[in-house]
């Protein structure tokens, strides 16, 4: 088997147990290992520490799949891997009520770089690493074996392949996929999902525990939920009693999918209000027209791509927030959230602190939110919480 060594100064990285190698780590290379092919991890002093796929073209040369110098990388460890994936998702998510939720969350269940969710009884996966392209096969037909969706759709059109020297892509890897959008069930709700251009793998599975927990804030309220997409969180609100529902979201294809959505679960179009356009500038123009919300939701795309844009992006967040803050009425709740991985949960929290204290309202934060159950963090993998949300109660 093909080989890494690390440099001598580097020997304790992996004591714990993170599964990332950077390059600058590496004394050497044995063997000519191919894109994602597996190798053997060595100290300087050529001690066996592990298993990890490598990745010739990225600053994270390796990706660790193992520390268990028995195990083998082979066609049983990724059915041990997905078999345990599963079965922490038998016990968190309530099928009866939900059948679209993350199986496998790539390195928090030990399966760095490879994305899996369930849409009903269709899988989407997404391959992000070259070590999950390497063993592609081998995990597509055990996922076929365990799960037996009538098919597997792959969403791997995603710009970071190429750092991992892979061309992003897209298609049916596995059976049939219905031409129609596909109806799933969220806490009872029904949504339906584009697996094939929707965002990610088609719906934003990581905000489900979120947009529970905004029903108990919404009987007889009006809500403005901004950045939108398919209406996830206006469907909830709707449901439990909101008065009123204002969208704002940038695609028109994600908003007529919300409108379906709200016929889907008989609720009534006529106490929504869609407006597509850009929310920076919709939240100044509510400013300017003095008008007000009891709830308003901030769900943005990712601002910051890199480190290099935290400092645009915290200027982004604190942009909207600010605008929300001066639009509630007292009493009013903010839902709000950041879904930069390099926004930390206490860099978000002094950007709402630092608009709070410029909106001039009186702002406590009454729960600190994070990305659904299926989604996972590995304590060896503090990276794999992105999603940090705040409610905030505001006088
Ligand atoms: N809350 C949603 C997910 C939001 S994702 C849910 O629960 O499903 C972010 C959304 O913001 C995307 O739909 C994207 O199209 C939209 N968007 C991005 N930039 C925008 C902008 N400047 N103004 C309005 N919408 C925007």
């Amino acid at each position: 088997m093909p080989s890494i060594t690390l440099k001598k100064s580097r020997d304790k990285i992996l004591e714990r147990k993170h599964p990332w190698i950077f390059s600058g780590a590496l004394e050497k290379v044995d063997g000519n290992p191919s894109n994602g092919e597996t190798v053997q991890i060595f100290t300087s002093e050529k001690k066996l520490v592990g298993f990890g796929s490598f990745s010739p073209s990225s600053q994270i040369r390796v990706r660790v799949w193992s520390f268990n110098l028995e195990e083998k990388i082979d066609s049983d460890f990724f059915k041990k891997k997905i078999s345990m994936a599963a079965s922490l998702r038998e016990k968190l998510v309530d099928t009866s009520k939900t059948n679209a939720y993350r199986i496998i969350n790539a390195e928090s269940d030990g399966l760095p770089g490879l994305i899996v969710d369930r849409y009903s009884n269709f899988l989407v996966c997404q391959l992000l690493s070259a070590g999950a392209e390497f063993n592609k096969e081998t995990t597509i037909e055990i996922l076929n074996d365990i799960f037996k969706p009538i098919g597997i759709f792959e969403r791997s059109d995603v710009e970071v392949r190429i750092k991992e020297g892979l061309q992003p892509t897209q298609g049916l890897i596995k059976g049939n996929i219905a031409d129609e959008l596909i109806e799933v069930r969220e806490n009872g709700f029904k949504f339906l999902v584009d697996i094939k251009n929707g965002h990610k793998t088609g719906f934003y599975l990581d905000q489900r525990d979120n947009r529970k927990m905004l029903s108990e804030f919404s009987k007889g309220k009006s809500v403005l939920n901004c950045f939108s997409y398919t209406g996830g969180f206006s469907v909830y609100a709707l449901a439990y009693g909101a008065e009123k529902v204002t969208q704002v979201e940038s695609s028109t294809t994600a908003m007529d999918l919300s409108a379906k959505n709200f016929k889907l679960n008989n609720l009534n179009l006529s106490l929504v209000e869609n407006i597509n356009g850009d929310v920076f500038e919709l939240l100044r123009k509510f400013r300017d027209e003095r008008k007000t919300f009891d709830l308003i939701i901030l769900d943005p795309p990712k601002f910051a791509e890199s480190a290099s844009q935290i400092q645009k992006a915290s200027r982004g967040y604190k942009d909207i927030n600010l605008l929300a803050l001066k639009l509630l009425n007292p009493g009013g709740t903010l839902f709000t959230f950041s879904c930069s991985g390099h926004i930390s949960p206490e860099l978000f929290q002094k950007i709402v602190a630092d608009a709070a204290l410029d909106s001039g309202r009186e702002v406590r934060i009454i729960k600190q939110l994070t990305q659904s159950s299926d989604h996972p963090v590995s304590t060896n993998f503090p990276e794999g919480l992105y999603l940090k949300g705040i409610i905030c109660s505001v006088q």
